[in-house]
């Protein structure tokens, strides 16, 4: 095997790894980013869109992974989505220079500062409140839809009748800011550009309007000079050295998954950004095959951000539904989180048919009373989820709530045609967990056990932020990177 010698690694290219590689390039420092996904940019393949799903739509698979409506064969190919499927749980991530960003709907949520306490006592809110929240807005380039052009943008009918009839059923709405270019969709609309959100693109990658990574953090890490990213070069597992270093074991892959090339990278200092099931998956697979020593902690405090879809349908048939247009985008959200009783915050999401389905998709963001854990099975050689219909209770009884206030003003059915009994318990796209800040790592992300090995991504979440969870894994990774190289880790 070849062994190539870089004294700085990170694996993975969400946000996480995209912020670390900038701020050490940043500082001077050469930077190796290792990637399994393909570089989409680079390749010039386009991103599919939900009606025709493509190259880009599924992780080596024969058939597309959307949530619902999978009826498109597929060539197997790198593709920018994943779903890791487990026993009560089916867990979406994005693959691909970029990672998630690629292929989520670019919501871009600050957590309430109260509950931001309570997941994060031990950091000062008030330096994240003003700082770090603030500067990662800008990174991202976070944008807000304009008023007037939600008004009357009929792509936009889905955010309107969703905010009038939870007005309707005494719940209080709030508009949620995006990555999403606005001003980009505004001439989309007008057709003065090509279109992208207003054609069904978002979960199998946005080939114009959104600010993804590559657009943003990666980018001026690459304008330094100081980055070196590698596709297609999949992490297998790592090792500890007697010196301290860390060996990478490496496999470069084309883009059906054959394997190219075996590596082995030897490096000083390891940064794991693999997102949250990524890492865990590389921690608990080189415990088990390399013996890396590990802290009791890792795979505890996991949880699915209480993720919880639910669905009506027949929402105002009369009126013409839903619209059978619809932006991918999502800029409307209903906030419930100070309910004592039934604490939720819920998206209104688009379901971008191509006709109009009258149907309303809402995806619940809850408290997580009942943390999972992760663990490695070494005879199936894959991870394990201790995670069932237990830790979903009280998110279920918000979403019934839910829905049934929504019905009772509105009228409407729970949707079968969505979920089988009207609810996606088992939808889970925001996994976060399983190596927290402060408990596993210090209080900057670097491992117990090791001198030389951090994780910065969405582990360091104890498995809840209450909103959508980019903008906080952004923020604290820029928190602890600034740290470490304060406290001279990547002298
Ligand atoms: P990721 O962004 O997951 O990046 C990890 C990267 O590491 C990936 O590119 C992966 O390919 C790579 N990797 C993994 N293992 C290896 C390995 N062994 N070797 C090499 N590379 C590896 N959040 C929001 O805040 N707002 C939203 O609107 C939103 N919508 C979403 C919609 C969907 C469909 C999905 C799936 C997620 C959504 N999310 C949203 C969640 C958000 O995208 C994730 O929380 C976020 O991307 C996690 O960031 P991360 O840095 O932890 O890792």
């Amino acid at each position: 095997n070849k062994i190539i010698e870089a004294p700085i690694v990170i694996i993975g290219s969400g946000y996480g790894g995209a912020v670390s590689a900038l701020r050490l390039c940043e500082a001077g420092k050469k930077v190796v980013l290792l990637e399994m996904g393909l570089n989409w940019e680079k390749s010039r393949i386009p991103f599919s869109n939900l009606l025709k799903p493509g190259k880009s739509s599924a992780w080596l698979k024969k058939k597309s992974i959307a949530p619902f409506m999978n009826i498109f064969s597929l060539t197997p190919f790198t593709g920018t989505l994943d779903r890791l499927d487990f026993d009560h749980i089916n867990i979406w991530v994005g693959r691909g220079v970029g990672g998630g960003s690629l292929v989520n709907g670019g919501m871009a949520v600050t957590p309430k500062e109260s509950y931001f306490k309570e997941v994060f006592p031990q950091l000062d809110a008030e330096k994240f409140y003003h700082h770090y929240f603030p500067l990662v807005h800008e990174e991202l380039k976070v944008n807000i839809i304009d008023e007037e052009f939600l008004k009357d943008c009929p792509y936009y009918k889905f955010t309107r009748v969703g905010e009038e009839e939870a007005h309707q059923a005494g719940f209080k709405t709030m508009r949620v800011p995006n990555v999403y270019d606005f001003k980009y969709m505004e001439k989309e609309f007008r057709n003065e550009v090509p279109r992208s959100a207003l054609n069904t693109e978002v979960i199998y990658g946005n080939n114009h309007g959104k600010n993804s990574l590559d657009k943003t953090y990666l980018k001026k890490a690459l304008e330094t000079g100081n980055l070196e990213i590698l596709d297609l070069h999949r992490v297998d597992d790592i090792k500890l050295n007697d010196d301290k270093t860390y060996s990478v074991n490496v496999q470069q892959t084309d883009t059906s998954g054959a394997l190219i090339a075996d590596k082995i990278f030897h490096c000083k200092k390891l940064i794991l950004a693999a997102g949250t099931m990524g890492t865990l998956q590389l921690l608990l697979r080189s415990n088990a095959v390399n013996g890396l020593p590990l802290h009791e902690g890792i795979g505890k405090n996991w949880g699915n951000n209480g993720n919880f879809m639910t669905g009506r349908n027949w929402v105002k048939p009369l009126s013409g539904g839903t619209g059978a247009k619809q932006s991918t985008i999502p800029v409307g959200g209903i906030d419930n989180w100070d309910d004592k009783e039934h604490p939720f915050f819920t998206e209104i999401a688009p379901l971008p048919m191509g006709m109009d389905v009258a149907t309303a998709l809402y995806l619940l963001i809850n408290r997580v009373d009942k943390k999972g854990e992760v663990t490695y099975d070494t005879i199936n050689r894959s991870l394990k989820l201790n995670w069932d219909e237990s830790h979903t209770v009280k998110m279920k009884e918000n979403a019934k709530y839910f829905v049934r206030k929504m019905n009772k003003a509105n009228g409407g059915t729970r949707s079968h045609f969505l979920f089988n009994n009207g609810f996606g318990a088992d939808i889970c796209y925001h996994p976060l967990g399983g190596c927290v800040l402060g408990e596993t790592t210090n209080e900057y992300g670097k491992l117990k056990e090791h001198e030389n090995l951090y994780v910065l991504d969405g582990s360091l979440i104890p498995g809840t932020i209450g909103v959508n969870p980019f903008v906080t894994i952004t923020a604290i990774a820029e928190y602890c990177i600034e740290n470490l190289i304060k406290g001279s880790e990547f002298a």
